[in-house]
């Protein structure tokens, strides 16, 4: 709407356009007014509307207002809805009759919250910019409640994405003129369909392009580092997605109001130290989320035994980035094996895990101008976990364990200041009082005396005016309005001394002051305000040292989250009895009783309440990518009935995989697994119905992708593949990919294939390197009993009119379905009709017309 501007600006206002006329058109500005912060014309209507808030007019002007107090929430709503917050304080103290100064003191968005109630405490929240030139995608992420910052540069677009997938950025920054640029870029077509894809959902924010400058934002880059160059952290000076890093500083200056203070250090993603899942694998498998999109059911989830919020995020970072490099997968897997021996310790260790604070957040707020008193207990309450912690890792000696107890660094002098100085209860507040202990500061103790003094004194002041005018219920009382007062109810008003001076009339009583109680109130006031400024003194000058350790602080941070992650898959290999996977440069992968991480436990906490219901039935696998023999194929395919189990076993080898790279414990007996460096995974169409319409495009697509990336040392789960399409289509496809990913005279991917078109066990022939599996099934009565066993060989039958009847088809139609089916069973030509087609069509001959089939019926 076009807000009708008052014919004169107050002086306020002019403030407030001022302000506003410096900020991007669609961000929402907070204005601080007394208690309140209100939103004005432009921004009001729309204000009001998100926030569900009343729309007033005064003066013919729009405006829409929330109380300070409550603010915290109506931000979180907005932040939510993906809208940008500029908040508008007042910077000194407010003065009868002069305008008061107010200033810009932050800019909230979705990718730069630090306010613990606006992050979730158990994940990152990233702001990633993307730029992409000289053929390069070029990313830089920085999670600022936390100082990690990354930088990437890729030839391949679809290999950084698939970590975006994994560090789910909260806000994309981009250049303003990026399309027209990345309209010419030979890669534009691939790189804009997944660009599209990661933005959906989430805020994306253009700003200049010159903010994106390589040389300018290599320098800023060092500023906020606090270093000259960046060797230090193994990163080029010249490093091309030093431009994206340099936006992502530009910005958080820009929104924090200030340089970030809590960026430290510079890391580099390469797609060439990292096991890739693309975005497709990452959904497939269920890594972060579930199909239902929730974290409980995903693979995230069933590997989390972490008991503090750093852990829990840690883990999510190592699940996104699993390791190529054996000596840290080592490291890992031999720390588990400590706390897996060690279950009293590693217990002991958790209960004192728990008592520890978020100190990286706490750092990053306290670093970034965001302050009080109970961030300082929560520092010092990890402090005083940490004897213990370390006491308890001194029991592993001489072990990888030990290492990273050494990281965790002593702050004695620190943790007895933070003793000393902070009460045991804090207040929310610094101006609230209350926050530094009596006994640690001389004069802030002088200062209490006196108001102390001063509360005794006016005890016996009201004691003594009583007694004086023989009013029994006179009473001294304070209101912030009107300071001290001496208050007589009306019924005694003529009892009131000559040297009583009336201050204010109420309805039943009237309100006096003295010359005494006002020099003694002055002395009071005068006192809260000092003792209040003494506080905040003290409160800076123990931020300053806490700060002065920020480094070794982030150390501990960084090395207690380890513990944290370790202990929990400690706990978790000795709850469900995994076993330490052994990694090595092989081609081969072995895993000897496997199970699925997550339906395993999803199957005892089904069978907890469902008696009757099984446990999860382990398997092996076998694969190599040279296929020696038939004991260890190249290409497992595996055929079955629908529910057979199929799904479940080809994504546990993959789970399992990913597992043991991250340098966990795997649900399996035995495990033998040359490094994988992708893994693939995709689903037939008709089985990712969720996906809109296009799904055999995109089932297509996909496959392609894996057709033109898979190397020998890659790990390929395809499931129903080609099943989003007619049946000859759908297994003409099937076959060719096989085919492809089975080169004749050289390596390719360990595969496993899951598919019900029998037709497909016939590759075994050609393909030596192509081995058939089934998921068994026993016959009982005409049923079928699931034992979910994968056995050597093709299904003979698909039991399909079987598994109708357990899904509850009416009898009828089952009945009708048999007699169908042996019809077609009597008919020779029709029995191998399909098989027919498929040596037509490999000899290139001309296939029947769809209408044989038809026929029969
Ligand atoms: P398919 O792909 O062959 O149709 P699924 O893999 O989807 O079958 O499995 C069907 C159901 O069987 C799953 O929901 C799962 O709960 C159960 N299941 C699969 N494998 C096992 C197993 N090894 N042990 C126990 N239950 C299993
Ligand atoms: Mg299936």
């Amino acid at each position: 709407m076009s807000a009708e501007k008052p014919k004169k600006v107050t002086p306020m206002m002019q403030q407030w356009h001022e302000i506003r006329a410096q900020l991007a058109d669609d961000t929402l500005l907070m204005f601080r007014l007394g208690d309140f912060y209100e939103i004005f014309l432009q921004d009001a209507e729309r204000g009001a509307q998100l926030l569900g808030i009343t729309l007033t007019h005064r003066h013919g002007m729009p405006m829409a207002g929330i109380p300070f107090h409550a603010s915290e929430t109506y931000i979180q709503k907005l932040l939510d809805q993906g809208v940008k917050v500029a908040i508008v304080d007042q910077v000194e103290t407010p003065q009868p009759g002069k305008l008061v100064k107010r200033a810009l003191t932050r800019i909230i968005t979705p990718g730069t919250r630090l306010a613990d109630t606006q992050i979730d405490a158990q994940r990152n929240h990233f702001l990633l910019a993307l730029s992409l030139e000289k053929q390069q995608l070029h990313a830089a992420w920085l999670d600022l409640t936390t100082g990690e910052f990354v930088v990437a540069s890729d030839a391949r677009p679809e290999n950084l994405f698939a970590a975006f997938e994994g560090i789910d950025p909260r806000e994309i920054i981009v250049p303003e003129n990026a399309s027209s640029n990345w309209r010419n870029n030979p890669d534009a077509a691939k790189f804009n369909e997944l660009f599209t894809s990661l933005c959906d959902g989430r805020a994306v924010t253009k700003i200049p392009d010159y903010h994106f400058d390589e040389v300018a934002g290599a320098q800023s880059v060092m500023e906020t580092l606090g270093v000259l160059n960046l060797e230090g952290f193994g990163i080029d000076r010249d490093h091309s997605a030093l431009g994206a890093a340099g936006a992502l500083v530009h910005y958080s200056t820009e929104t924090l109001c200030a340089k970030p203070e809590n960026l430290r250090k510079l890391s580099e993603y390469s797609s060439k130290k990292t096991l890739l899942l693309d975005p497709a694998t990452l959904r497939n498998l269920e890594i972060f989320k579930s199909a239902a999109n929730t974290r409980h059911g995903s693979l995230l989830s069933a590997m989390d035994g972490s008991v503090t919020a750093p852990g829990a995020r840690l883990l999510e970072r190592w699940l996104c980035a699993p390791e190529l490099n054996l000596i840290e997968v080592h490291r890992r897997q031999d720390c588990v094996a400590e706390f897996v021996a060690g279950p009293g310790l590693s217990t002991e260790l958790q209960k004192h895990l728990k008592g520890i604070r978020d100190i990286e957040r706490i750092l990053g707020r306290l670093q970034n101008r965001m302050r009080n008193p109970r961030e300082l207990g929560g520092v010092r309450d990890t402090l005083a976990a940490l004897p213990a912690i370390s006491g308890t890792l001194l029991e592993f000696p001489d072990t990888p364990v030990a290492a990273i107890a050494e990281r965790i660094h002593d702050f004695e002098p620190l943790s007895e200041l933070l003793n000393r100085g902070l009460a045991d209860e804090l207040p929310g507040k610094i101006d609230d009082g209350g926050t530094i202990r009596d006994g640690f500061d001389e004069e802030l103790d002088h200062i209490r005396s006196l108001t102390r003094d001063s509360q005794q004194w006016l005890t016996e002041f009201e004691l003594a005016e009583q007694a004086r005018t023989g009013i029994k219920n006179l009473r001294i009382r304070f209101n912030g309005a009107f300071g001290y007062f001496i208050e007589v109810t009306k019924s005694n008003v003529a009892l009131v001394p000559d040297d009583y001076v009336r201050k204010q009339t109420m309805k039943n009583a009237e309100r006096y002051t003295t010359s005494v109680l006002k020099e003694r109130e002055r002395e009071i006031l005068s006192a809260e305000e000092k003792s209040l400024g003494c506080e905040e003194k003290l409160f800076n000058a123990l931020i300053k040292s806490i700060l002065e350790h920020a480094n070794a602080l982030k150390e501990t941070a960084e090395a207690l989250a380890e513990i944290d992650v370790l202990i929990g898959w400690g706990a978790l290999a000795r709850e469900w009895d995994y076993c330490k996977p052994q990694l090595d440069h092989s081609d081969q992968l072995r895993i000897d009783q496997g199970r699925h991480p997550v339906v395993e436990q999803m199957l005892r906490a089904e069978r907890l309440g469902l008696a009757g219901a099984h446990a999860f039935v382990p398997n092996d696998t076998s694969l190599s990518s040279s296929g020696v023999d038939a004991d260890t194929p190249q290409i497992a395919l595996i055929t079955g009935p629908n529910m057979a189990g199929k799904s479940t076993y080809i994504r546990q080898i993959a789970l399992i995989v990913l597992m043991a790279q991250t340098g966990a414990w795997v649900p399996a007996k035995s495990c033998q697994i040359g490094l994988v460096d992708r893994i693939f995974s995709r689903v037939g169409a008709s089985d990712e119905l969720a996906r809109g319409n296009s799904t055999f495009m995109v089932e297509m697509n996909e496959t392609a992708n894996i057709l033109n990336n898979a190397t020998p040392r890659s790990l390929v789960i395809l499931d129903e593949i080609g099943r989003g399409t007619s049946t000859y289509d759908g297994l003409s496809i099937a076959w060719a990919v096989i085919e492809h990913l089975h080169p004749k005279d050289d390596d390719g991917p360990r595969t496993l294939f899951a598919t019900h078109y029998h037709e497909l066990t016939q590759l075994a022939k050609t393909q030596a390197r192509l081995e058939n599996y089934s998921v068994a099934v026993k016959e009982w009565n005409d049923e079928i009993i699931f034992v979910r066993q994968v056995i050597k060989g093709a299904a003979d039958r698909s039991y399909g009119i079987q598994v109708a009847r357990l899904a509850g088809l009416p009898t009828t139609v089952i009945d009708r379905a048999k007699t169908i089916l042996e019809r077609l069973e009597a008919d020779d030509s029709s029995h191998n009709l399909l098989r027919k087609r498929m040596k037509k069509a490999q000899s290139g001959a001309n296939t029947d017309r769809e209408d044989d089939q038809l026929a029969l019926f």
